[in-house]
C-alpha cells in the first residue's frame, strides 16, 4: 500500500522518447557522446531504431534523405558544440533542399553559457542555429518536451519543408516529473502538413495562361517528387500532352523513357518554349535563374506559370504571369478538373521538333555509350552501369561528384519517383554515404551509389556504418586520381601535389574489406556490370573501385562558368 501512495515518475529521456513514438517517428540517425548517450541507449531500449555514425553530418544528411522520401520529419541527434556544428551544415542543407528535419541537440548548461563561464562544450546552440533553419526551439522544462516536439514537427513539415533545431540541454533529461502528468503533456500532432488548396480564379488562370501557349513546358522540380502526387502530376502531362524536363531529383516521377520527356531535348526546349509551368522547381542556379541564353534571351521573355507551397519564391528571379500557391496535389488537382478534351494540344510542330532533336542526340549519346576505351571514360563506365539499372527499376541511385554527378544525371535513367538523391540545391560534396544509409534504412530496399573519387572522400568513413548494420548499400568510386581529373601538376616543380590530384591508383576496394564488407576493383564495363549485379544481388555492403582515364575529366563538372578566372596573364 505504501508503494502505491508514491508517485510514479517519468524523465526527460523518457518524455522525448515517448515524444517521438507518440508521433510514429520510429528511427533515430546520430552519434553519442555527451549528453545524449543514455537517452540513444534508452531508445533502443524502448523500440526506436538508433542509427550511430562516425560523424554527424552524414548522420543529417541520413535523416535529411528520409524526410524527403517519407514526409515525415527525419530525426537526427548530436553532441553539444563539435556535434552540433557538425550536424548544422546537414540542417543547413536539409533547409536548402526543403527536406523536412528536426537536429536534436545536447546542450550544455544555459547558466554557464550565459555568463560565459566556461562549461564543457560551451556554444550558444539556439542562436547558432536559428539562421540557418526553418525554426529553432529550447526545452528548458520536462512538462514543455511535448509542445517542443509538437512545434518542431509542425514547423518541418508544414508550408515548404525544412530543417528545424531542438536544443535539449543535459540538465532536462535528468529532470523527473510525475508520470501522468508528463503523459498528458505529450501533443500528438493532427495534419502536420495540411493541404493548402489554391484560390479558384489562380487556377483558372493558370489554365488560361497554359492554353495560350503554342510552344508549352512543364518543369518538375524535387518540390513536385516531395509532394507524393505522381499520379495525379503523370494524369496531368498526359492529358495535356505537354513535354516535360524533369529536374534531377524529379527524374523518375515519371519514367524517364517516357514519351513525353524532354530531357534529351533540354537545351531545345529551355530556349524555345514559349510558356513554362514550374511545379516544385525554382528558377535557381540550376536553371540559369530563368534568363540568359539558356532560356532563349534573343527570343524575348517568356511566360512562366509556377506552382509552388511559398508565396514569397514567386518571381525571386523573373516575373511570373500567373502563381498558383498551395500544395502540389491540391494545386494540379484542381488544374486538372479544368483539363477536358476540348484543352488545345502543343502545336504539331513543337512536338515534331522535340522529337528530332531527342533522337539526335539520343543516337550520339549511343555511339559514346557503345564506345569501350581503355581506361574506361565516364561514358563506357556509366553506359555498363545503365544496362544493368535497367533491371532493377526500383534501385535507389545516391549521386555526387563533378564529371559523376553531370554524366550520371544525363546517362542513368530512373524509373520510379524518389528514387534519385543527389547533390541538390547547394550542388554540395558530401552527401554520398549519409544519403545512402537513410536511403536503405528507410526504404530497406537496395542503394546504389554512383560517386566521384572526391566525393567519396567527404564521407568515406561510413563505410563502416554500412558495414556495422549490413546494409544493401553498393558504393561505386569513380576513380580518376583526383578532383576533376588526375593529371594536374605542380607547376614549380616543387615536391608537393597539385591541389586537384590523390594518390595514384588507390586501392578504395580495400577500404570497405577492413569492415568485412565486398571489394571489387574494375578496369573495364563488363567487370563493372559484374560487379554491380553481384552487389545487388548479395544485398551485402560493396565497394566497386571503378577506374577511370585520369584524363576524362573536366573542370567543375561542366559548369566552368562558376569558378571565376584570374584575369592577370
Ligand atoms: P529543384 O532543385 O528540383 O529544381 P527546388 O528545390 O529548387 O527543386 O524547388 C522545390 C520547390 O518546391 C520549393 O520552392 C518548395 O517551396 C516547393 N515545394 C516543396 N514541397 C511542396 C509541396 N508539397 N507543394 C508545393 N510546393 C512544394
Amino acid at each position: 500500500a505504501q508503494a502505491s501512495a508514491t508517485p510514479e515518475l517519468t524523465d526527460g529521456f523518457h518524455l522525448v522518447i515517448d515524444a517521438l513514438k507518440l508521433n510514429d517517428l520510429d528511427t533515430i540517425f546520430g552519434l553519442v557522446g555527451i549528453p545524449i548517450t543514455d537517452l540513444a541507449r534508452l531508445a533502443q531500449a524502448e523500440g526506436l531504431r538508433f542509427i550511430g555514425f562516425r560523424h554527424e553530418q552524414h548522420a543529417g544528411n541520413a535523416a535529411a534523405i528520409a524526410g524527403y522520401m517519407t514526409g515525415k520529419p527525419g530525426i537526427c541527434m548530436t553532441v553539444s558544440a563539435p556535434g552540433f556544428l557538425n550536424g548544422l551544415t546537414a540542417l543547413a542543407n536539409a533547409t536548402t533542399n526543403c527536406f523536412p528535419m528536426i537536429l536534436i541537440s545536447g546542450s550544455s548548461e544555459r547558466e554557464i553559457v550565459d555568463l560565459q563561464q566556461g562549461d564543457y562544450e560551451e556554444m550558444d546552440q539556439l542562436a547558432i542555429a536559428r539562421p540557418h533553419c526553418k525554426a529553432a526551439f529550447r526545452v528548458l522544462h520536462a512538462e514543455d518536451i511535448g509542445v517542443g516536439f509538437a512545434r518542431a514537427i509542425r514547423a518541418a513539415v508544414s508550408g515548404r519543408p525544412g530543417g528545424v533545431y531542438l536544443d535539449l540541454p543535459a540538465k532536462l533529461l535528468a529532470q523527473t516529473m510525475d508520470a501522468a502528468k508528463g503523459k498528458a503533456s505529450l501533443i500528438k500532432v493532427v495534419d502536420a502538413a495540411p493541404r493548402q488548396l489554391p484560390a479558384p480564379d489562380t487556377v483558372a488562370k493558370a489554365l488560361d495562361v497554359l492554353k495560350t501557349a503554342k510552344r508549352p513546358l512543364i518543369l518538375l522540380g524535387k518540390g513536385a517528387a516531395y509532394a507524393q502526387a505522381d499520379e495525379d502530376i503523370r494524369a496531368f502531362i498526359e492529358k495535356t500532352g505537354v513535354p516535360y524536363l524533369p529536374m534531377s531529383m524529379a527524374k523518375g516521377l515519371l519514367p524517364d523513357t517516357h514519351a513525353q520527356c524532354a530531357s534529351a531535348a533540354r537545351s531545345y526546349v529551355l530556349a524555345e518554349a514559349d510558356v513554362v509551368m514550374l511545379v516544385g522547381a525554382r528558377l535557381n542556379w540550376l536553371l540559369s535563374h530563368g534568363k540568359g541564353k539558356t532560356w532563349g534571351s534573343e527570343k524575348g521573355a517568356k511566360r512562366f506559370i509556377q506552382i509552388d507551397i511559398s508565396p514569397t519564391e514567386i518571381d525571386s528571379n523573373v516575373p511570373i504571369e500567373a502563381p498558383l500557391i498551395g500544395d502540389i496535389g491540391s494545386c494540379i488537382g484542381e488544374m486538372l478538373k479544368g483539363v477536358d478534351a476540348s484543352f488545345p494540344k502543343p502545336s504539331a510542330e513543337w512536338l515534331a521538333n522535340i522529337a528530332s532533336k531527342k533522337d539526335k542526340n539520343l543516337t550520339s549519346m549511343a555511339q559514346k555509350l557503345a564506345q569501350s576505351p581503355s581506361p574506361m571514360n565516364f561514358h563506357s563506365a556509366l553506359g555498363s552501369i545503365r544496362e544493368v539499372l535497367k533491371d532493377h527499376q526500383d534501385i535507389n541511385l545516391v549521386n555526387e561528384g563533378a564529371n559523376t554527378l553531370d554524366f550520371c544525371r544525363a546517362i542513368i535513367e530512373q524509373y520510379q519517383p524518389r528514387k534519385r538523391f543527389d547533390s541538390g540545391t547547394w550542388g554540395v560534396m558530401g552527401i554520398g554515404m549519409g544519403y545512402a544509409i537513410g536511403a536503405a534504412v528507410t526504404s530497406g530496399k537496395p542503394v546504389v551509389a554512383i560517386e566521384g573519387d572526391s566525393a567519396f572522400g567527404f564521407s568515406g568513413m561510413e563505410l563502416e556504418t554500412i558495414c556495422r548494420y549490413d546494409l544493401p548499400v553498393t558504393t561505386i568510386i569513380f576513380n580518376n586520381n583526383g578532383v576533376y581529373r588526375g593529371t594536374d601538376v605542380n607547376p614549380t616543380g616543387g615536391k608537393d601535389v597539385a591541389p586537384t590530384v590523390f594518390v595514384k591508383d588507390a586501392r578504395y576496394d580495400k577500404m570497405i574489406e577492413a569492415f568485412g564488407g565486398i571489394g571489387r576493383h574494375v578496369t573495364t564495363p563488363e567487370e563493372l556490370a559484374a560487379a554491380l549485379r553481384e552487389g545487388i544481388a548479395s544485398g551485402k555492403p560493396t565497394l566497386i573501385n571503378a577506374v577511370i582515364d585520369e584524363s576524362a575529366g573536366t573542370e567543375s563538372g561542366r559548369l566552368t562558368n562558376l569558378n571565376p578566372q584570374s584575369g592577370k596573364k
